[in-house]
């Protein structure tokens, strides 16, 4: 409901006049830039799934938005990818008793037949036990592989437990297997599954994959231990489409000297599509975007600071590639990159960055309530080819993940989740560091 409806029906009862003062308290007022950012963003757009007609709206929309903001140099960079369009997706037990599973498809999946395909479980409790399995055990079985990710802070259980996701169906589609299920890469508790991207390994050919809800894959871990038959069915029928159009959006707000290399603050504009796309990642284009105009208040830095608003993200990193390959002439100090939803940022780390501007970071963020961690800042999937290709400095704003995976790649990525002081502990954060490096003259990058 709008305020002005609220307005118009104020007199019409007194419950009314509370309903709008309570949706008064949620609009975006008093929340600061990001909020209206990441607000505006997923509500206009929607979901953004990579490759799709809403991805390029949202490209539209960014550069429409950005150029509003006073950003200069605005553009839409477009490619083209490998892409997944999601079909039907559903999946039941039908034996030992049959049960509706929570089932999403993976990105990349193969595809089933309308009327999907049915065979017999082979249950796998870890990624290292289906590796162990003996070529061609799997000839038309279907896999199915648990692990036992948990929730905590840095959120490092998504590197070796993702691979159940990333390389487990490859794995069991190496092995005979006709279709393959995981346990969703996830920390919650709801029958929300998690989606994601496979990677294929060269010369197999993809299987159906899906993801089951964490409580769904319980139920199965428990069948598999009575050591009863189980049976499953599973319909998946998207499919993989070469040659889609996706982006990359830039827009920088020049600096008063356009010798020195420029920083470069990203996020991803594209999302899955089970959700709304707002932890992952509106909110770290939000968060960006308004740290990057924050620092422009007190007047124009000395460096150009760009912002990337990357495409394609989610299918493997694709837009901070194109990104690179297309800017590789321009000289770059430094690259940043928010990721990991909009909880508070608690640690700061540094990779190749000058040490008295380390230092005056650390500083500066200690009343923020972050803290130094001495592992090394690697930005993410957006930056990761321009940091690679031009040896930048790095800094990460590393955010408490202790939730993230409840949410991530889930229906349940959605606004309502953003806690606003929390948003704006990052915006504050980013604001401190940015105001730090853009107005350093000598090298960022340690010698
Ligand atoms: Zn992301
Ligand atoms: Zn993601």
């Amino acid at each position: 409901m709008k305020p002005t409806a609220c307005r118009a029906l104020a007199s019409a009862a007194a419950l009314v006049l509370s309903v709008c003062a309570a949706h008064a308290d949620e609009k975006s007022v008093g929340k600061g830039m990001a909020w209206t950012i990441m607000e505006d963003l997923t509500v206009e757009t929607g979901q953004r799934l990579a490759g799709s007609p809403e991805e390029a709206a949202a490209r539209e929309w960014a550069v429409t938005r950005l150029k509003a903001l006073g950003f200069q140099n605005v553009k839409n960079e477009p490619f083209t990818i490998r892409g997944y369009v999601r079909g039907h997706d559903s999946a039941w037990l039908t034996a030992p008793y049959p049960h509706k599973l929570a089932i999403t498809a993976l990105g990349y999946s193969g595809t089933t037949p309308e009327g999907g395909v049915s065979g017999d479980v082979v249950y796998f409790p870890t990624l290292d036990a289906i590796k162990a399995a003996p070529a061609a055990s799997l000839t038309g079985k279907i896999a199915f592989i648990d692990h036992a990710m948990k929730a905590n802070q840095d959120g490092s259980g998504y590197g070796p437990y993702g691979n159940v996701r990333r390389q487990g169906p490859g794995i069991a589609a190496a092995k005979g297997a006709i279709g393959v299920v995981i346990r969703s890469i996830g920390t919650d508790n709801h029958r929300n599954p998690h989606t994601g991207a496979i990677s294929w390994p060269a010369g197999v050919s993809a299987i159906p994959a899906g993801a089951v809800s964490n409580p769904d894959a319980d139920i199965i871990a428990r069948v598999a231990r009575s050591g009863k038959l189980m049976r499953l069915s599973l319909t998946l029928t998207g499919r993989t489409q070469e040659n889609m159009p996706s982006g990359n959006v830039i827009a920088d707000l020049p600096g008063r000297d356009p010798s020195l290399p420029m920083i470069i603050v990203a996020c991803h504009l594209d999302s899955w599509d089970l959700g709304m796309g707002v932890i992952d990642d509106g909110a770290g284009c939000a968060i960006v975007t308004a740290a990057a105009l924050k620092v422009q208040e007190g007047g124009k830095p000395l460096r150009t600071i760009r912002v990337l608003w990357a495409g394609a993200e989610e299918l493997g990193g694709l837009g901070g590639q194109a990104y690179a390959k297309a800017h590789a002439k321009e000289p770059h100090a430094l690259a940043m990159e928010s990721d990991f939803g909009a909880d508070r940022v608690w640690n700061v780390k540094f990779t190749r960055l000058a040490p008295q501007v380390a230092e005056s970071i650390k500083t500066a963020l200690n009343p923020l309530g972050i803290v130094p961690n001495a592992g090394a800042a690697d930005g993410g999937a957006d930056v990761d080819a321009i940091i690679k290709a031009q040896k930048l400095a790095v800094i990460d704003l590393a955010q408490d993940g202790t939730r993230y995976f409840d949410l991530h790649h889930t229906p349940d990525d959605t606004l309502d989740k953003v806690d606003p002081a929390q948003l704006q502990q990052n915006v504050d954060a980013w604001t401190a560091v940015l105001k730090i490096v853009a107005t350093e003259g000598g090298a960022l990058i340690a010698p």
